[in-house]
């Protein structure tokens, strides 16, 4: 590994000074980026870590949402009151990830940027278009089991990793971003990216960016009727082949008055379909307005051979998800006052 120059800023206005220079990344939980560096996947000149600053706080936005502070771990977030109270979608989505030892480390902000798992990004010896633009995707034509059906390029194959992404997706979330020159807010839609020409830019992020914060709107209306699924090769520390993050507001006649329905493991970023929830609405919460959804949220799916068993495993994921949704939402904490410890 090359030599890295090391801050560790206590104020934010030294932390965005410093990662807007040349080669400078931010570290968090270190649970991805010093993998990648590990690998001679990522090679920053300049690691600025951002844990002592204030940005770890959970707290009550006033409009009645939620604000998830950069730095606020992964497990802090899936156990706060406040979220499996209001969110408990999120929880679900964050606790079917990783191992407990990796949630207790890795942070919220951290999360949104993990890269993909393609075995050939991560194979210095292949060439692959997102780790080295222009040199090729080894994916095409090779090991697929893991990749994209959905919004796929003739660049990048590759799907997003994520579990918590897939909530905040289904959630409306919207992330703080601040940055020398001001601070903006992104919609969770427009974050992540689809790949493009352009498989090398995961997401909307400008250099030298750093999220301060994840915002949810209120959680209330969801909170009763809301699945996390994750289908996956092993029970536990594997990525999804498919997940499913399901959502619904159902009144007292039984009949869906909001729908949000995300899925992961698909594509490059959480794949949502708003006129695929709007056919939920104004329906009875069951089979055949659940398969109209399935239907249109999947149109276009299209696998690369090895992979062609997701269309119909997310299908019928994703009807299983809304069933368990409308049948309400399952309290999955086994120990509930309980913080995981290592
Ligand atoms: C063995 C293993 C299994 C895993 N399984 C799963 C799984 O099943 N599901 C799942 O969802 N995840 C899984 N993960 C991934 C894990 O969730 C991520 O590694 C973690 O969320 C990243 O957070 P971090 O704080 O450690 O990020 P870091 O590794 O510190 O950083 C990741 C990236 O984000 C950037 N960054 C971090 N914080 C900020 C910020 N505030 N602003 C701007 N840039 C920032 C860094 O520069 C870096 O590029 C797994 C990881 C491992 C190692
Ligand atoms: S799918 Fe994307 S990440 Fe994987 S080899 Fe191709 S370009 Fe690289």
């Amino acid at each position: 590994m090359n030599p890295v120059a090391y801050h560790a800023p206590q104020a934010s206005g030294d932390a965005l000074r410093q990662g807007a220079g040349a080669g400078a990344a931010f570290i968090a939980g270190g649970t991805n980026l010093l993998d990648l560096m590990k690998e001679g996947v990522m090679r920053p000149r300049t690691l600025v870590d951002i844990n002592s600053l204030p940005l770890d706080a959970i707290g009550l936005t006033a409009q009645g949402g939620l604000l998830l502070g950069a730095t606020a771990r992964n497990a802090d977030t899936a156990y706060h009151p406040l979220v499996r109270s209001a969110y408990p979608l999120l929880s679900a989505a964050i606790l079917a990830g990783a191992s407990p030892q990796i949630r207790n480390m890795a942070t919220d902000g951290g999360n949104l940027l993990q890269r993909t798992r393609c075995h050939y990004f991560y194979d210095t010896a292949v060439p692959c278009n997102k780790r080295l633009p222009g040199s090729g995707c080894s994916a095409i034509g090779g090991l697929t089991r893991q990749h994209a059906i959905l919004g796929a390029s003739e660049h990048c194959i590759a799907t997003h990793p994520s579990d918590m992404c897939v909530a905040l997706a289904a959630l409306d979330a919207v992330v703080h971003v601040s940055a020398r020159d001001g601070e903006r807010r992104i919609g969770f839609a427009d974050f992540h990216r689809l790949p493009g020409e352009h498989p090398e830019r995961d997401n909307t992020l400008l250099p030298g960016e750093l999220i301060t914060a994840i915002e949810l709107p209120p959680g209330a209306p969801f909170a009763a009727h809301s699945a996390y699924l994750k289908l996956r090769d092993r029970a536990s520390y594997a990525f999804a082949l498919v997940s499913v993050a399901a959502a619904l507001d159902i009144g007292p006649d039984g009949i869906v008055r909001a729908a949000r329905v995300a899925l992961g493991g698909v594509a490059h970023k959480p794949w949502r379909v708003p006129a695929a929830e709007a056919l939920l609405v104004g329906r009875s919460a069951a089979g055949a307005a659940f398969e109209a959804c399935a239907d249109l949220l999947l149109a276009g799916a299209r696998g690369q051979g090895q992979n062609d068993f997701k269309i119909p495993m997310a299908r019928r994921a994703l009807v299983r998800a809304l069933e368990q949704a409308a049948a309400g939402t399952i309290d999955n904490m086994h120990a509930p006052d309980a913080r995981e410890t290592l």
